[in-house]
């Protein structure tokens, strides 16, 4: 048979490969960005609670308790009105919400804005759909946006703006400046915006996460994806949410239901128990800036040199005084050789950019961290 491949220059997903070869060479992982902590125990709790009684399909947009509770979230963090029947749907993962929002709206020879390094899963999913990729640089080391190159790149067929903050691989953060840039950019165009907000509740440093939420005209054209994988120690659950006005929302539920139709149930009514307590999200960021803070401490006497970190469980480190070599290659030979996985930046690139960086997730036990920075301290 004749295989006309939808994303002939796509591979296996780089998380699955160093995770893969981690294993393979029982190296420590830091690469694939996930916790090797257990969630709350009162949230497993919950979960023994509703394992019983709960294994029947939810509602297609999710347990309307725990939309309910996104939007108390919304409420509480951004002071933004969402309504739980209309405007939220719990997905499989923001990688779903990602995909679907995509597919819902994104038509053959559409423009869409992605700045890079771009989180792996955008791309494929613009081509999938025929959409034409419209890449821009964020600029080192803050990995800003240029709103000017921007302003610039948008025509009349640009149909969609993909943000992300705090940013995954960088681990930076955009301020509310930035936010107020795009908000006049797209304003009365019918520009749609993805806001990937997954590390939402990890910004460091007393910085405020700027959601899309806190700016109701930008709101009105964008589509929140946040996971509760990051939130709750949990990215094997696979649980997201997608918020966005009812108009929006109703095309995004009309993919939504025919890709997936509704999502674990049992562990949707345990995130909206344990949800409810507010200081499960709020405090987060308390947890992993300690991280942040204990793991770059650790490295700070190597021959890596820190880039900044504002947000999220990734801190990238610069390897130019150590090797020549491109980012896979030192990527590989890490794992390989020292036993210690990471993520090289190149990948995040569409021209594979090498900036001698590889990223590090700091999402791990003490011990961990310590363990690694004993092998980052040798090189
Ligand atoms: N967006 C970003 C920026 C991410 O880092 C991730 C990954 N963890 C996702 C989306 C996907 O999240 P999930 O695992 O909930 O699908
Ligand atoms: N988001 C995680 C990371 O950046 C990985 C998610 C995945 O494996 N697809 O490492």
């Amino acid at each position: 048979m004749k295989i006309i491949s939808k994303l002939p220059h796509t591979g296996t997903s780089i998380f699955a490969v160093m995770s893969g070869l981690a294993k393979e060479h029982q190296a420590i992982n830091l690469s694939q960005g996930f916790p090797d902590y257990d969630c709350h125990p009162q949230l497993l709790e919950f979960v023994r609670k509703h394992i019983s009684g709960f294994n029947q399909y939810a509602p297609l947009p999710g347990a309307l308790s725990l939309r309910e509770t996104i939007c108390e979230l919304l409420q509480n963090c951004y002071n933004a009105n969402y309504h739980p029947e209309t405007d939220i749907t719990i997905t499989a993962g923001a990688t779903q919400g990602i995909y679907t929002s995509i597919a819902a709206f994104i038509n053959q020879g559409d423009e869409v804005i992605v700045f890079e390094p771009a989180y792996d899963s955008y791309i494929p999913a613009i081509e999938v759909h025929g959409g034409i990729v419209k890449p821009i640089t964020l600029e080192y080391p803050n990995f800003t946006i240029n709103w000017d190159v921007v302003k610039n790149t948008i025509t009349n067929q640009t149909k969609m703006i993909i943000i992300n903050s705090p940013h995954n691989p960088s681990g930076t953060t955009l301020g509310e400046d930035d936010l107020l840039q795009l908000q006049a950019l797209v304003k009365d165009k019918d520009i749609l915006v993805i806001s990937d907000e997954v590390y939402e509740h990890m910004c460091f440093d007393g910085k405020k996460h700027q959601s899309v939420a806190r700016f109701p005209t930008l709101a009105k054209q964008s589509i929140i994806v946040s996971s509760f994988g990051k939130t709750v120690h949990a990215t094997g659950w696979k649980l997201g949410y997608v918020a966005a006005p009812k108009e929006l929302m109703n095309e995004f539920r009309k993919i939504h239901q025919y890709l997936v139709f509704c999502v674990n149930h049992p562990l949707q009514l345990a995130l909206a128990e344990y949800l409810k307590d507010a200081s499960t999200y709020q405090e987060l960021h308390h947890f992993y800036q300690a991280k942040r803070d204990y793991f770059r401490s650790l490295v700070s006497g190597s021959r890596f040199l820190l880039e900044p970190c504002s947000g999220t469980y990734f801190q990238l480190l610069n390897y130019k005084h150590i090797t020549e070599e491109k980012d896979i290659d030192f990527a590989i030979r890490l794992t390989k050789q020292k036993g210690l996985a990471t993520i090289p930046l190149s990948v995040f690139y569409s021209d594979q950019k090498q900036q001698q960086l590889l990223r590090f997730c700091f999402a791990k036990k003490d011990e961990t961290l310590e363990k690694a920075a004993e092998i980052i301290c040798t090189l």
